[in-house]
């Protein structure tokens, strides 16, 4: 079966070496290798503000909190994501406020956010699902006019681009994820990007304790609660061994995804889905609608292939009964879409027989 994600893992003769010298080195906890991944990372992003974390979740609760959201505090976020956007907007208290979606993509849609403001409303979050990028140029505008931050949670989107920059240099907080089955994996781990050197101090603070880490022990005062939220060495190396590769992994979703969009527009029951305007998409997951999914689903698998949703939508867990609503245009996306593989795996002749299976009907 070719899946729809898996992980990327260095081969092991250039990976083992580096693990193995970390591991017995002494100094397993937070390091140099952490601040030399780090570094890279900057490179690679574009933004000398940014902190590596234990994981995506982490980042978001930093964020959250670096945001100043308070409890009552209203936060407007969407359903089509994973678990962990909105339990973290539940872990500083802010109460959760569902955007309806773009019918034809799944992302947050700008009117329907605007349409949700009020005085309460301290955060907009925005989910580049599946790598897909959010109307950054509308949700910008909406951003400047109401004066509230955007936190992007792009998890999905590593590589993905908007005015061609890289995500995670444009909002006041993006976080990635590097958990197992995202583009890039140190097995746990995340990043948080931010903007100023201020909130980089905070957050660096805040991800040990409250404690000032130049400090020694003995001179340190915690002024504010802070977590136990650091990369360690080990994970640190793994994402050090992955950096050499992450052009050419991240470079393999996006040349299938494109490949994708340029044949499966022309096959009868597929829809394709809309861009953002002024975005380039890294395509985590390929993502399209088709009819009779269901029909489709059990097609593809016949044939050896995986296709599926992903998540299960955020706004039908107890936790969030206070902010139920309706939203028509997220039931309407929700019934419709579909992922096929895409990722580093799907090599040209596999791609072009997923292409010829969907060809065939069902
Ligand atoms: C994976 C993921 C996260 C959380 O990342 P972890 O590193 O697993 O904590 C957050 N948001 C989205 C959309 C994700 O897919």
């Amino acid at each position: 079966m070719i899946p729809l994600v898996k992980p990327y893992i260095p081969d092991s003769h250039v990976l083992m070496p580096e693990l193995e010298k970390i591991l017995y080195s002494g100094y397993i906890a937070e390091g140099q290798p952490v601040y030399d991944f780090e570094d890279k990372f900057k490179d690679y992003i574009g933004n000398p503000y940014l902190l590596a974390l234990h994981s995506g979740t982490d980042a978001l609760h930093l964020s959250f909190i670096l945001a100043g959201i308070k409890p009552g505090d209203e936060v407007i976020s969407t359903p089509m994501t994973a678990e962990p956007t909105n339990t973290s907007i539940a872990m500083v208290g802010g109460k959760v406020v569902w955007g309806d979606v773009n019918p034809n993509n799944g992302l947050l849609n700008p009117e329907s956010v605007r349409s949700l403001i009020t005085e309460r409303t301290k955060a907009i979050v925005l989910v580049h699902y599946a790598g897909m990028v959010c109307d950054m140029d509308a949700f910008n505008q909406i951003s400047e006019e109401y004066n509230i931050p955007i936190i992007e949670d792009a998890a999905h989107a590593l590589g993905s681009k908007y005015g061609g920059r890289m995500v995670g240099c444009n909002s006041p907080y993006t976080i990635f994820s590097l958990q197992a089955i995202k583009h890039m994996t140190t097995v746990d781990g995340g990043f948080l990007c931010v903007k100023s050197e201020e909130d980089l101090n905070r957050a660096r603070r805040l991800r040990w304790f409250g404690l000032d880490k130049k400090r020694s022990r003995l001179e340190n005062d915690i002024t504010e609660v802070g977590y136990k939220y650091s990369m360690n060495n080990v994970n640190a190396t793994i994402g050090l061994v992955q950096m050499r590769y992450v052009n050419e992994i991240v470079g393999k979703y996006i040349d299938n995804g494109k490949f994708y969009d340029n044949v499966l527009g022309r096959v009868d029951g597929v829809t394709m889905v809309d861009y953002s305007p002024n975005t380039e998409a890294s395509y985590w997951l390929y993502t399209m609608r088709v009819e009779r999914r269901e029909e489709f689903m059990r097609m593809m698998e016949s044939e050896g292939i995986m296709a599926s949703p992903l998540h299960h939508r955020s706004d039908t867990h107890s936790i969030f009964k206070e902010s139920q609503r309706e939203l028509p245009n997220m039931d309407k996306w929700y019934d419709s879409f579909v992922h096929i593989p895409c990722g580093w795996w799907v090599s040209a002749e596999e791609r072009e027989r997923i292409v010829e299976v969907i060809k065939k009907g069902w």
